[in-house]
């Protein structure tokens, strides 16, 4: 098993942690854990579950994460979405739906 954050890449002591939004588990470093940060791709992809960010449940708000070496909020996640939605809407589609 990797040493290193699933979030932050940060290596150290990592705890296995449930995601709040995705039926996974990540391996997470003590400040994403402090942060309840999420990794951006499940981020993206839950959100494209939902046909995008103005769809998503009311607590993505509250939603922290971790991008290009810093910690993010609500509004640099949707920001995020909004500049790769096409890359991440085709993830989307191959994970669910295959690539045809
Ligand atoms: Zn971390």
């Amino acid at each position: 098993m990797s040493d290193a954050c699933d979030i932050c890449q940060q290596r150290g002591e990592i705890n296995l942690v449930a995601s709040g939004i995705a039926p996974i588990t990540y391996g997470k470093c003590g400040d994403c854990m402090e942060r309840g940060a999420e990794n951006i791709g499940v981020i993206s992809i839950w959100l494209a579950s939902y046909g995008g960010p103005q769809n998503a449940p009311e607590y993505c708000e509250q939603l922290s994460s971790f991008l290009a070496s810093e910690y993010v909020d609500w509004h640099d996640i949707r920001e995020h979405y909004r500049q790769n939605e096409e890359e991440i809407l085709s993830s989307f589609n191959a994970e669910f739906f295959g690539n045809d």
